[in-house]
């Protein structure tokens, strides 16, 4: 009771969605209860309300859904990012220098790339290419041939011959070997266009990181050398006289690893690989120790996949140690350090704002006061165990009022109940369910099984977006993302619910939700008012969301917004993509949007021939029809 009388504060609002934890500074509450980005801007710290920005945004004619990216924010974690590891390196007495490189495939878009390279450029931060296509983006985009450009997976001759003949004009574009029959092909295509290469060694490390993605390292990696056949290579290249282009040495144990000590074990191991391959006569300088850097999704600071239980400046801090500790001790000069950071560098910049079109809620389905005479004995039943319950015996009657309905559906289906007898029944289910789950609370171990037995009494909020198209690894690898409303935080939210998307799809949901301790399966959320818009935002989904996405329900790529936060409250539009159109989909999926108006356009004709519509008729459905193919695939108000 005590509780209920407690005034709801926007305080209660930062705790209840952990945005404080999540939100790394970036993203926080209003008093006047609003998520706010802060950013640091050339005249201080500023703050804009993301309703606000969403405001300006559908001023100039684009609606929800709409992906938001705020460039200050990719520009501040490529700061912090080389900031905290100059620090480290300082307090450390780290001789080398860090040089980043961003991985491409973890934002393709080409806004992005430009920004990274762009703000980068004062770092000298470059960017790591995993394919042709990738090599292609980023000779084109890099804008100082000081940064770095690492070739990792795949190399055909052409993606070679590339990479070398660049070399000419000051690029520095390292190609790192991942299986053993690249180093010929490289050293062939480098013999005929008389370009000495920057080669790299990818290993694997026997170390492995626990995690969604840890078979991307370990000896079971299919990707990267053993160490007999890192040996084959140094003897190859030393046959050849070439040893001197054996200068990086690289490994990738994975994304997002929660976990510190399986940063530091890997680069213990990575550390005497690069020492021994100096003193094998290398030239080494190098050490690119890849991803991994995680993001703390659930904002709970703990080992959990979905979290990480170290900070920026313990991560360099502790890679900086490790590497002059084990260096100092076999006396090799320290090399230059790189990392290539994705995820952490771009989750924060993107949001996926939507608003919520329709709520479908619990409600108690009709059940009499007083017991009618005349029931069948399964139904009489389900009432006693409704009469029985206590604190003590919620498992028990939970097992009897699951038997009892498998009882009563099979009744009706051989025809021995009635429409309404069954109605009564299912009331009847719902309501223990519900008197159970109000129980619960009360108890101190809850049983497995009924943990999760509100999950069928939680409101259904439909948004406007689509899972597959926007968060694809909430349903691939069920990733959790902070999703909370983006204002009314100054009112208390009194709905339990899940999110459900508008593909048809009974798996383009959102029903798992970070917390800090667990997870949770449902969300608060307000009451939907007839006047007003309710927003919903999905958080930190700048990394790896946008190119896995899929046509699912041909519903295609959102709009994108890209503004630059410039003064309290003030921001710029810098960018806005507009999301596919409903022939654009079409298209995507070989249908040619205009064969599709003329084939209508001939039905119609006929039907006017036939007499069944008039020819003012036939005119205003074709114009229908020709304005839902220029539509934005998502629901328009
Ligand atoms: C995917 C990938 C990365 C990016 O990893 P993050 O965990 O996103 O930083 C880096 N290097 C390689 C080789 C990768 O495949």
């Amino acid at each position: 009771m005590q509780e209920m009388l407690k005034r709801w504060t926007v305080a209660d609002a930062a705790n209840t969605y952990g945005i404080k934890e999540w939100g790394a500074g970036y993203f926080d509450l209003s008093d006047g209860g609003d998520v706010v980005v802060r950013v640091e801007t050339e005249s201080g710290p500023a703050e804009t309300r993301l309703l606000d920005i969403i405001r300006g945004i559908e001023d100039r004619g684009f609606g929800m859904p709409v992906l938001l990216r705020i460039e200050n924010l990719l520009d501040q974690q490529i700061s912090r990012l080389n900031d905290s590891f100059r620090n480290s390196m300082k307090a450390s007495g780290y001789k080398g220098r860090y040089q980043g490189v961003f991985p491409i495939k973890v934002n393709q878009q080409a806004q992005v790339i430009e920004e990274v390279t762009r703000f980068g450029a004062r770092f000298n931060h470059g960017l790591e290419a995993g394919s042709k296509a990738e090599l292609v983006v980023a000779l084109s985009m890099i804008q100082s041939t000081d940064s770095l450009i690492v070739c990792n997976g795949y190399k055909d001759p052409e993606f070679i011959d590339l990479g070398l003949q660049t070399t000419r004009i000051g690029y520095k574009v390292f190609f790192v070997i991942e299986t053993p029959t690249e180093l010929p092909i490289i050293l062939e295509r480098s013999e005929t266009l008389g370009i000495e290469p920057l080669i790299g060694i990818r290993i694997k490390l026997s170390s492995r990181a626990g995690g969604h993605w840890q078979d991307s390292g370990g000896d079971n990696s299919i990707f990267g050398l053993s160490t007999s056949q890192v040996v084959d290579v140094v003897d190859r290249l030393k046959e050849q006289d070439k040893l001197h282009c054996l200068q990086l040495l690289h490994y990738h144990l994975g994304s997002q690893i929660p976990n510190i000590r399986d940063i530091r074990t890997a680069v213990r191991e990575t550390a005497r690989y690069y020492s021994d391959l100096v003193n094998e006569g290398a030239a080494m300088g190098y050490l690119d120790l890849g991803g991994g850097l995680a993001v703390d999704y659930d904002g709970s600071q703990t080992n959990f996949v979905h979290s990480k239980n170290y900070n920026l400046d313990e991560y360099t801090a502790d890679v900086v140690e490790v590497l002059v500790s084990v260096l100092d001790e076999r006396e090799v000069a320290h090399p230059t350090v790189i990392t290539e950071s994705g995820r952490a560098t771009v989750a924060y910049s993107s949001i996926l704002l939507f608003n919520v079109l329709d709520v479908t809620q619990y409600t108690p389905g009709y059940i009499p006061e007083t017991e009618p005479e005349d029931l069948p004995e399964s139904l009489k039943n389900m009432f006693e165990v409704r009469r029985m319950m206590t604190v003590r015996n919620l498992q028990e009657c939970y097992n009897d009022a699951v038997y009892y309905r498998e009882e009563i559906r099979e009744e009706f289906e051989h025809g021995n109940l009635t429409l309404r007898q069954r109605a009564l029944a299912d009331n009847l289910f719902m309501d223990i369910i519900q008197k159970i789950a109000a129980l619960l609370k009360k108890v101190k171990r809850v049983p497995r099984e009924l943990e999760e037995l509100q999950e069928g009494l939680y409101d259904i909020y439909y948004g406007n977006f689509s899972v597959f198209q926007s968060l694809p690894d909430v349903w691939a690898i069920d990733q959790i993302f902070p999703v909370m409303p983006i204002h009314r935080l100054a009112e208390q939210p009194r709905r339990r619910a899940i999110l459900a998307d508008i593909t048809c799809d009974s798996d383009g949901k959102i029903d798992t939700f970070g917390a800090i301790h667990d997870v949770q399966k449902s969300i608060l959320l307000h009451e939907l008012t007839k006047d007003e818009e309710y927003y919903l935002g999905v958080f930190l989904v700048g990394a790896y969301q946008e190119t896995l996405g899929d046509l699912h329900n041909l519903l295609g790529d959102t709009h994108v917004v890209s503004v630059r936060i410039t003064g309290n409250g003030t921001f710029d539009v810098v960018r806005e993509i507009e999301g596919d159109s409903i022939s654009d989909v079409l298209s995507y999926v070989e249908y040619t949007p205009k064969a599709l108006v003329e084939n209508f356009r001939h039905k119609l004709e006929q039907a006017v021939r036939d007499g069944r519509i008039s020819v003012a008729q036939r005119r205003k459905l074709l114009q229908s029809y020709e304005a839902g193919m220029r539509g934005y695939t998502y629901y328009e108000r």
